[in-house]
């Protein structure tokens, strides 16, 4: 079957239920995506297809959580390629909406506030993102709530359809933010955790690469090397010593490091353990982010010990 692009909430509502229906469905997954697709995004929609009858992903670069105007512009659009991409991978319906269909009111006043763990790590350096983001995931995962139409649904006794909204491990701070805003406003969906999917040589996919010389392409696999080296002593139970891998990071002229730190995954508070001489015990999350040439880069990997 071919894959249905629609452009309104009102088609969205009006396709999904229709899918449902056709495959006596009882399941519903979403993928949220920006467009300028990659084999990450496509794990995404992959994973959403081997566990759930209809899976609905959508294409939307938000305005709401970009800072500069030109970094918006000059986002990558490329939907014939993500449609074909999303096609192979089996995904049955896609949701591009206008920046009107989702904001028809212009920005809208009243908005999530992702709250104190939007201000440190990427929501330092990009103020007001995770609020942006958050708000437009609450609209998306309405949007795609499945079978809204179908005759019955809402009425007592008439089960819904499971609901999974897919979220990759790469943006790890808005994992753990959607999973909050769901937690904290009971959101009726289950958020899935893919793992982040990387190229040969280790450098996390992300639809900003394309931005990166091929020198810069190359100096950027700095980052996931001292990611391992961080998961190699965790691993080992040595410790974790940040500064040796900071300065490992820092050595190379084509990358600004932001910041490195090992976090608790559900507070993104800096861990204790993360000291030169314990050896490093639990869980946790190592974070980076780094200006290489244009383009600002993050990267991660869970830590268990
Ligand atoms: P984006 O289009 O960049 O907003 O990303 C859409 C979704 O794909 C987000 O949940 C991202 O975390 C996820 N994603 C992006 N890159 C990767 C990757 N390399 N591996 C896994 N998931 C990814």
């Amino acid at each position: 079957m071919a894959i249905k692009l629609v452009t309104t909430a009102t088609e969205l509502r009006a396709e999904s239920a229709r899918l449902l229906t056709e495959k006596q469905g009882s399941s519903q997954g979403l993928v949220p995506t920006m467009g300028a697709l990659h084999e990450g995004h496509a794990q995404l929609a992959r994973t959403a297809v081997e566990n759930n009858d209809v899976v609905v992903a959508t294409i939307f670069v938000n305005p709401l959580q970009f800072g500069e105007a030109a970094d918006l512009d000059r986002y990558p659009r490329t939907l014939d390629a993500d449609l074909a991409l999303l096609e192979a991978e089996g995904v049955d319906l896609v949701f591009a909406p206008s920046v009107e269909e989702v904001y028809p009111g212009g920005e809208p006043m009243v908005r999530v506030t992702a709250g104190p763990l939007a201000n440190k790590w990427e929501g330092a350096s990009r103020p007001g993102h995770f609020d942006g983001a958050l708000t437009v995931v609450a609209k998306l995962l309405h949007y795609g709530f499945p079978g809204v139409g179908l005759p019955g649904v809402g009425l007592p006794g008439v089960a819904p359809a499971a609901y999974r909204a897919y979220f990759g491990q790469k943006d790890a701070q808005q994992l753990t933010l959607v999973k909050r805003m769901v937690a904290d406003l009971n959101f009726p969906v289950e958020i899935v955790a893919v793992p982040i999917v990387r190229s040969a040589e280790g450098l996390a996919l992300s639809s900003r690469n394309r931005f990166l010389s091929d020198d810069e392409r190359e100096a950027a696999l700095v980052l996931s090397r001292a990611l391992k080296l961080i998961e190699g002593r965790a691993n080992a139970h040595e410790p974790l010593d940040l500064e040796s891998a900071r300065a490992m990071v820092e050595s190379q002229p084509l990358v600004q490091l932001d910041y490195f730190d090992v976090v608790d995954t559900r507070t993104l508070e800096p861990l204790a353990e993360n000291c030169r001489d314990t050896p490093f015990r639990g869980e946790g999350l190592a974070l980076i982010a780094a200006k290489v040439g244009p383009v600002r880069l993050i990267d991660n990997v869970p830590l268990s010990s």
